[in-house]
């Protein structure tokens, strides 16, 4: 069954509008150096798992009362078994959101076919020239982020996309890029970047940009997209 490493049993931001938990689910195929969940996506064998019937008891003793479920990582469609998991949610008739990194369009493709998610949040990390800074093995990454991203423009379901904005890896020219790339999608999220428990620790001495910097990138972005929100992590 799904590695669930993690569960925060009230997580109200993470979907947005609902009463909500948050499942984590251990591995990624990314580095990206300024993530938080280094030990989730370095070494999740280390982490024990929650078993599915602490889940399954968890969930029927708040039925009722909470609305869905939000699915994050590490990337939770590198798990194989993650249909089942969504399925075994919808089943409590709960909404089920995924948060990806984009880089599995194919089981990205088979959740939202079989009606097992109801939102998705997609992080588009960078342009896409510069995946190879953040991925180990960056072949076919581009097409697969197209591929991802062409998917949520074209579903019905409640979409967003999100980028944390760190310098170096984000520039002006980057965020000009991906809005172009997701152009016509209802929100995206420029999520400012927090230089602290990242997994290079080198970026702990990045300044992140000034909040005049976010916006001026916000503008630009607004050009292509429904809407653009600034976000603190
Ligand atoms: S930020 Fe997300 S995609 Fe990047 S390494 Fe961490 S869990 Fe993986």
């Amino acid at each position: 069954m799904v590695a669930i490493k993690g569960i925060e049993k009230f997580a109200p931001r993470d979907f947005p509008g609902l009463i909500s938990a948050t499942l984590f689910i251990g591995g990624c195929n990314f580095r990206c150096p300024y993530c938080h969940n280094a030990d989730l996506v370095l070494k999740p064998h280390h982490l024990p798992d929650f078993p599915l019937d602490y889940l399954l008891s968890f969930l029927d003793e708040r039925k009722g009362w909470l609305d869905g479920v939000c699915i994050t990582g590490g990337e939770p469609l590198l798990d194989e078994n993650i249909a089942t998991l969504c399925s075994l949610l919808k089943e409590r008739d709960l909404l089920v959101k995924i948060d990806t990194n984009g880089s599995r369009p194919r089981q990205l493709q088979e959740l939202l076919e079989e009606n097992l998610v109801d939102a998705v949040a997609m992080d588009v990390k960078t342009s896409l020239s510069k995946y190879r800074l953040l991925v180990p093995n960056s072949n076919h990454i581009e097409s697969a982020i197209k591929e991802s991203i062409e998917l949520l423009l074209g579903t019905e379901k409640k979409v967003f996309f999100r980028t944390t904005v760190v310098p170096v890896l984000v520039e002006k020219e980057d965020i000009k890029e991906i809005s172009q790339l997701i152009q016509g999608a209802p929100l995206y999220v420029l999520q400012q970047f927090q230089p602290h428990n990242t997994l290079d620790k080198s970026y702990e001495k990045i300044q992140p940009y000034s909040q005049s910097v976010l916006e001026e990138m916000a503008k630009m972005a607004a050009e292509y997209v429904g809407e653009v929100k600034i976000e603190e992590e």
